[in-house]
Parts: C-alpha cells; sequence; structure tokens
C-alpha cells in the first residue's frame, strides 16, 4: 500500500530539496512547491503511511500537534485573515502525493486560492516565506 518512492517520501531521506521550515523526531514541515496562496506550508510524519487510514495513531497524534505547532507560525508570519488545514486521501478525494500530509492553506480576503497542485512558484519567492516561518517558530 505504502511506495517509498514518494515525492515526499524522497524529501525525507533527502535525495531531493525542499524549503524547510520545522522538524523534529517525528514531523518534517516544508512549503508547498505549487502554493495555493502565500504560505501555503505542508507538514508530513516520519513514518511510512499512506493516509489517515493506515498512519499509527500515535503518529498521528505528534503530526496534528506538529500541524498547530506551524499554523500558528504561518498565522504570526503571513497574518492572513483565516486558514484552511486540509488533508486529502487517495484520489477521489484529490490526493496526489501518497505519504500523510496535512496543508496549512492561509486565506486571505478578496484573493482567490490558486488552483490545487498547479503552478510552481519563485523558488525565491518559497525561500523568502520559509525564513518568515522559521523566524515566527524561533519567537
Ligand atoms: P495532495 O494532493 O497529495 O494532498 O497534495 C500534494 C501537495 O504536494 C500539492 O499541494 C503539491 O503542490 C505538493 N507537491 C507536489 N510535489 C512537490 C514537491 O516536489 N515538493 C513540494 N514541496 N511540494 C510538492
Amino acid at each position: 500500500m505504502y511506495d517509498s518512492n514518494n515525492i515526499f517520501a524522497k524529501i525525507l531521506r533527502g535525495e531531493i530539496p525542499a524549503f524547510k521550515v520545522f522538524e523534529d523526531e517525528r514531523t518534517l514541515a516544508f512549503m508547498d512547491v505549487m502554493p495555493q496562496s502565500e504560505g501555503h506550508t505542508l507538514v508530513i510524519p516520519k513514518t511510512d503511511a499512506r493516509n489517515f487510514f493506515d498512519i499509527d495513531p500515535d503518529a498521528l497524534a505528534s503530526l496534528i500537534k506538529a500541524t498547530q505547532h506551524v499554523a500558528k507560525a504561518v498565522q504570526q508570519a503571513f497574518q492572513p485573515d483565516g486558514m484552511r488545514i486540509i488533508q486529502f486521501n487517495e484520489p477521489a478525494a484529490g490526493q496526489t502525493v501518497f505519504h500523510i500530509h496535512f496543508h496549512i492553506v492561509p486565506c486571505y480576503e478578496g484573493r482567490t486560492l490558486k488552483g490545487h497542485a498547479r503552478d510552481m512558484a519563485d523558488k525565491a519567492v518559497l525561500a523568502e516565506h520559509a525564513e518568515r516561518i522559521k523566524r515566527a517558530l524561533a519567537r
């Protein structure tokens, strides 16, 4: 069921780069390369799990705690008017990377969210956004 060739497993193994914002022994958070809004961040567990159904409940608990921790920093860094915390299971629900993750998607009044996994962002912009979140986490 779990395929370790997925892109997030490769990020965890350091085989491909990511703009990381937070890491502890159980979780990693980094910028989404095709963000739906400014500050779109992903949080993943270090354990192999495809989705909400096969993840160990303790790992899920750590993942949601890390998601709240990072979302608070995104809130501070970007001051959005609202925020979506989203998690998709299987292609029918919109999942495209099969390593469980939570999306942190800041929402801004008057700005429409971009399409899901559609437009690649500028790398310099992603790097700057990651720095903003890291600075908020360090406060
Ligand atoms: P899903 O559709 O599985 O819920 O979300 C996968 C997310 O991963 C999408 O929002 C997509 O933009 C993002 N994504 C896809 N490939 C990469 C990548 O190589 N690096 C990063 N940081 N994000 C990716």
